[in-house]
């Protein structure tokens, strides 16, 4: 069999999710909200179910999603994309990451990485035969810099993969680390390939910028999307993937041959979606930031010291200070076991066998949930 795959684990979030299953936990692991999600936007499905079609939507997505995805990004970051020729439609952030990569790297190829960086992007570049170039970010600042850049970019890197805002770390990267990237991206003429599916999730006041907006960088991005995280509904599995025409048009190639097309009723609602008014998203983004306060204020109370969560879904806990003598993956284990609180490792973020003493939890659950989860994490820590 192939070894890239062979020698793969089951990813972190699915066999938490099944470890939460199998114990009757709280699953604050893999990131998706209790709540239902909106409500018209489900019925926009639902009635494109019944009433609309159901056979083979065209393989970029359907015409009005495209648009809606094309009018969306000019109204909220003045992107100025052709709908026909520079948005695809794909069936999830991961099957958009996927084309993404695919299209662009050959073997031999070096490709930036920063960790932590989600599970997805390793396996899917070895694959590609691509060399990966790893720079470790650091908390609690988890920002970029000149000298980490300067180490691993040279004429042979051909692509960075730069997820912003940063799941785990939950950092919104301001202005000034997105101009050095991409200074360095154009001096050593590499293509940019940027998860943002977080990019709606963002707090205090904060505004994502994506880097395909920076001066420059509009012909060498490849920006991907996620209305699952967009609208809370995860398990739509509805990404997009934005782009100049010849960057697009190979990821199309990918895409045609990974999923070729995404279910043409929840493309309708997404496209719904996508309309909605600002005080739609502030407003989720406001419940979110009450939810992430709410956590937070638990756990410290707790005595867990709680990094601070500038956006996504998610914040995490330094256990490092705590004398617990147990990695990130021990404790992840005993909560899941004993304190029926499922949460991730950060380690499953690194590159294989990375330790860390950083655990993850999502906060995108209703009072009741995240009261239930701190009340049966109240001796977790005192051993
Ligand atoms: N992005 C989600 C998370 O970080 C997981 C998505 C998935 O499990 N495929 O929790």
């Amino acid at each position: 069999m192939n070894q890239v795959f062979a020698g793969l684990p089951v990813t972190v979030f699915e066999a938490m999710s099944q470890l939460a299953r199998d114990n009757n936990a709280i699953n604050l692991g893999q990131g998706f909200p209790d709540a239902p999600g909106p409500e018209d936007i489900r019925r926009a499905a639902a009635d494109a179910v019944v009433d609309g079609y159901n056979q083979y939507p065209s393989m970029m997505g359907i015409p009005e999603l495209r648009q809606a995805i094309a009018t969306h990004y000019a109204h909220w970051h003045g992107l100025n994309l052709d709908p026909m020729t520079e948005v695809m439609v794909t069936s999830g952030g991961t099957e958009a990451l996927t084309s993404s990569l695919l299209a662009v790297i050959e073997p031999g190829d070096e490709v930036v990485l920063f960790q932590p960086m989600y599970d997805s992007y390793l396996p899917i570049i070895r694959q590609a035969g691509g060399i990966p170039r790893l720079v470790r970010l650091q908390p609690p600042g988890w920002r970029l810099n000149e000298e980490m850049l300067r180490e691993v970019f040279s004429h042979k890197t051909k692509a960075v993969v730069f997820n912003n805002p940063l799941n785990p770390a939950a950092v919104v990267y301001p202005r000034e680390d997105l101009e050095l990237l991409a200074r360095f991206c154009q001096e050593f003429d590499a293509i940019a390939i940027c998860d943002e599916v977080w990019e709606h999730i963002v707090f205090d006041g904060r505004e994502h910028i994506p880097l395909i907006a920076i001066p420059g960088m509009r012909d060498r991005t490849l920006k991907i999307g996620s209305a699952g995280k967009i609208f809370g509904l995860t398990g739509w599995k509805i990404g997009f993937v934005c782009a100049a025409p010849p960057l697009l048009r190979v990821a199309a190639k990918v895409h045609q041959f990974l999923t070729f097309t995404t279910a043409p009723n929840l493309q309708v609602a997404v496209a719904y979606g996508l309309g909605k008014p600002d005080a739609f998203f502030h407003g989720m983004r406001s419940e979110l930031a009450r939810s992430r306060d709410r956590l937070t204020a638990g756990l410290t109370s707790l005595g867990f010291p709680v990094l601070p969560s500038q956006g996504t879904y998610f914040l995490t806990v330094d256990l490092s200070a705590l004398g617990l003598n147990e990695t990130d993956e021990a404790f992840c284990r005993r909560i899941v076991t004993e304190h029926k609180v499922a949460a991730i490792p950060v380690s499953a973020f690194y590159e294989v066998n990375a330790v860390t003493s950083v655990v993850r939890f999502c906060f995108s659950k209703n009072d009741a949930t995240l009261d239930a989860a701190l009340e049966r994490l109240s001796d977790a820590i005192h051993r």
